[in-house]
């Protein structure tokens, strides 16, 4: 089956106890026994609940994956993969990550005896170096948050096969309908679904995808143990947003490439960061990896500190907020708000600059955002 079916039909719809199209809600923590030792293949709602089992199974066909699962947030989905490693070993991360992944991994998971390099994952020799006979994973994001940085994925797997290391990639920004990093070899998916795979900004929700039955066994064992799992609930709506992951990443795309456009021919924007623009200096990994671009559009502006806060308040369809990936448009300020957990000179080593807005392009009529824009910036 292809993409847009299986985003509608994985998983055993319809529902084979009623007929039900849409996934029932299981809203139960056990379920009963039916002999001594003898279940229908559900005993408790922590170690799986057929809700989730569907959004898991959807999930995981869409990334070509052996099997999914489904965390409360993104940040869990994240803490349980980091417990398949142990006190003294060493992972090299991307350096532009996600601000939540670089404090889970700097303030959290250090105390716990792992050590962590974050470095640009642009150049081999710089990999490798980093690696010790300590290292045992490799975390990398492709698109990066929030500088849209590209990742050769083929080659960091290329070292991470070699070194025997873990390679992990968080497909949040491209979702799999863009990119499907196990096709390259890499052997654990993690996302917010949060993001584009709900939708619509009316959940809190994380997934990992295995590439090998090892790992399916230790992912499934650590959730279960730790207790990371999503709510029925909430897995129903992330598997409602799915459906139309197709229809909304494409006219993301749309939009995103058109807003890009626009603010580069803008006098008052110094840079924009966008894989889709030719300018960007991963446009041509990005085109070979990916399908398409993705719907997250950041750029600079060539003014002042007082500018940024006027343009973002003056927007009136783009909402001030955290988060992106819904259908409505969101721009936000990393240094105050997403990445505000990164503390300055580290931000400003990255690039992450007091000027940086990222702007979430939702599913609005483009003329409308372009419109925002314009007034936005006019007078600044
Ligand atoms: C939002 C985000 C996360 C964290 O997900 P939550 O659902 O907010 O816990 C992780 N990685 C990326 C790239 C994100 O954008």
């Amino acid at each position: 089956m292809k993409f847009e079916t299986i985003a509608i039909h994985a998983g055993g719809r319809p529902d084979r106890a009623f007929g039900a199209v849409s996934v029932p809600i299981y809203q139960t923590s056990t379920f009963v026994f039916e002999d001594v030792g003898k279940t229908k293949g559900y005993d408790y709602s922590r170690t799986a609940n057929p809700t989730r089992k569907v959004l898991e199974d959807t999930i995981a066909q869409l990334e070509g994956g052996k099997a999914g699962f489904a965390f409360a947030t993104g940040m869990a989905a994240e803490t349980t993969v980091m417990h398949l490693l142990k006190a003294g070993d060493h992972v090299i991360s991307g350096d532009d990550v996600y601000g939540g992944t670089y404090r889970l991994f700097q303030d959290v998971m250090s105390a716990f005896g792992l050590e962590f390099t974050f470095l640009r994952l642009d150049k081999r020799e710089g990999i490798e170096e980093a690696i010790k006979p300590s290292t045992k994973m490799l975390w990398l994001e492709t698109p990066s948050n929030p500088l849209l940085n590209i990742i050769d994925i083929e080659m960091v797997v290329d070292i991470a096969k070699k070194h025997k290391l873990l390679t992990v990639a968080d497909n949040t920004f491209a979702t799999p309908y863009f990119l499907r990093p196990i096709e390259y070899g890499v052997d654990l998916v993690v996302h917010s679904t949060t993001k584009y795979l709900n939708g619509h900004c009316d959940v809190v929700g994380g997934a990992v995808v295995t590439a090998t039955d090892e790992l399916t066994q230790k992912v499934q064992f650590l959730l279960n143990a730790m207790g990371t799992c999503a709510a029925p609930f909430d897995c129903w709506l992330v598997l409602r947003g799915i459906e139309t992951l197709p229809v909304r990443m494409k006219q993301h795309e749309e939009n995103a490439l058109t807003v890009a456009n626009y603010l580069k021919r803008h006098p008052r924007v110094k840079r924009v960061l966008y894989p889709g623009l030719r300018s960007h200096p991963g446009h041509e990994i990005a085109k070979k990896q990916m399908k398409g671009f993705g719907g997250v559009v950041s750029f600079e502006l060539g003014t002042s500190i007082e500018a940024v806060n006027t343009f973002l308040r003056k927007l009136r369809v783009f909402s001030l907020a955290e988060s992106l990936g819904g259908v409505v448009s969101l721009a936000e300020h990393p240094a105050t708000m997403s990445h505000a957990s990164m503390p300055e000179d580290y931000r400003e080593r990255v690039g992450i600059s007091d000027e940086l807005i990222r702007l979430s392009v939702g599913l609005e009529n483009v003329d409308d955002l372009i419109q925002d824009l314009e007034q936005a910036l006019g007078g600044l």
